[in-house]
């Protein structure tokens, strides 16, 4: 771990202003329409300060924080998702000509983006997510052109909401890789360190001195008191083989019964990545384009091909979504495809909890 440096909040200030003279397009968490996302700043006031959020399955609100505190808001409806792996984008284009047509890619329009205050959860999803976009035998390069110059601030979690589980995914709450420069809030400034070349550069570039011993017990005692007063859990004891075990396990249906198939859950995860490719002509008949777009298994769209739907019911949408994320995922990436981050809790409208539909297929299962 590198050394711990002491920067004063006034620094946070000055970080920003760095990042937009280096070039970067600053985002950071900032309170909109009653929930914070990720989006432009320009100064610290331009964030969630003195905010916290309430979360509990199907509920989200955000209230009066701590008098000062700048990072009180865990997270919101938005990862750094949208952000890399774009939820509308065209990919070709054809255009009519003389003789023929001519096909061209449309390259993305990419300016570099610099990120305060992700946290260690979202790390550990767009990890997953660079796994399946960069590093295999193909990568994209619409994702790799939005990924490549990407800067990245993380917070490190003083408190959890509810519906986060992160410990028991081994993804938080302390960002430790992945990141350019970590912080841990205190009261009078924070505690960081850098994970990066380009995290030292911008350190040394602020000139922050070392941290003070009191300050880095501190910032640790911070992390620790959030990861032991975590409230929710996930066991992931043998996941894939109970998973593809209990295929038949009536809790699907009962989890059906209250889903809406909204695709809600999908739409915030910070991992799922399905989408559809399709052609958009214009009327005159000269011009195509091939458009990327999220899409979700939850959708019945999704499963439709060659004149059939292979997942008809929302049992078998659900079925399909928790064991791809919690089993399949692991035999296809080598990785879960849950980080642990609760969205998918805090933002069903229903309030269906993951986390509590694993744990009652593994209390009553019907193969032993
Ligand atoms: S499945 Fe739910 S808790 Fe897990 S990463 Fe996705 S949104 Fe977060
Ligand atoms: S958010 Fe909830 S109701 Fe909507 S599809 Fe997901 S599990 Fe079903």
């Amino acid at each position: 771990m590198s050394e711990a440096l002491h920067m004063p909040q006034p620094a946070l200030e000055d970080l920003i202003a760095m990042l937009w003279r280096e070039g970067f397009k600053v985002l950071g968490p900032v309170a909109r329409d009653g929930a914070v996302g990720f989006d432009e700043v320009r100064k610290v006031s331009d964030l969630a300060v003195a905010m916290r959020d309430t979360q509990e399955p199907g509920r989200y609100r955000l209230g009066q924080g701590a008098a000062g505190e700048i990072f009180g808001v865990v997270n919101g409806a938005f990862s750094l998702k949208p952000f890399f792996f774009a939820p509308e984008e065209t990919l070709l284009e054809a255009k009519r000509e003389r003789r023929g047509f001519k096909v061209s890619e449309v390259a993305p329009v990419a300016p570099p983006l610099a990120f305060i205050g992700v946290r260690a959860c979202d790390l550990a999803a767009l990890a997953v997510q660079d796994r399946i976009f960069l590093h295999d035998r193909f990568h994209d390069t619409h994702y790799q052109a939005r990924r490549k110059d990407a800067f990245l601030v993380a917070v490190n979690c003083a408190r959890s909401a509810p519906t986060c589980f992160c410990v028991s995914m081994k993804t938080g709450p302390e960002a430790t890789t992945g990141f350019d420069l970590s912080l841990t809030e205190l009261e009078q400034g924070f505690v960081t360190r850098s994970g990066s070349a380009a995290g030292e550069a911008i350190a040394a570039k602020l000139g922050l001195s070392a941290a003070g011993q009191n300050e880095v017990v501190s910032a640790k005692a911070r992390i620790d008191g959030c990861a032991a007063g975590m409230q929710r859990g996930l066991d992931p004891t043998d996941l894939p083989r109970l998973l593809y075990a209990e295929a038949e396990n009536p809790r699907w249906k009962d989890a059906a019964s209250r889903c809406l198939s909204c695709t809600n859950c999908t739409m915030v995860c910070p991992t799922c990545f399905c989408h559809a490719v399709v052609d958009q002509e214009e009327l005159d008949g000269n011009m195509s384009r091939r458009v990327r777009k999220w899409d979700s298994c939850f959708s019945l769209e999704h499963a439709h091909i060659h004149g059939i739907n292979f997942r008809p019911k929302i049992e078998n949408r659900y079925r399909q979504w928790l064991t791809h994320k919690l089993a399949a995922w692991i035999d296809q990436f080598g990785t879960s495809g849950c980080v642990g981050c609760g969205r998918c809790i805090t933002w069903c409208p229903v309030g269906i909890d993951l986390t509590a539909e694993v744990a009652a297929i593994r209390a009553h299962p019907v193969k032993r």
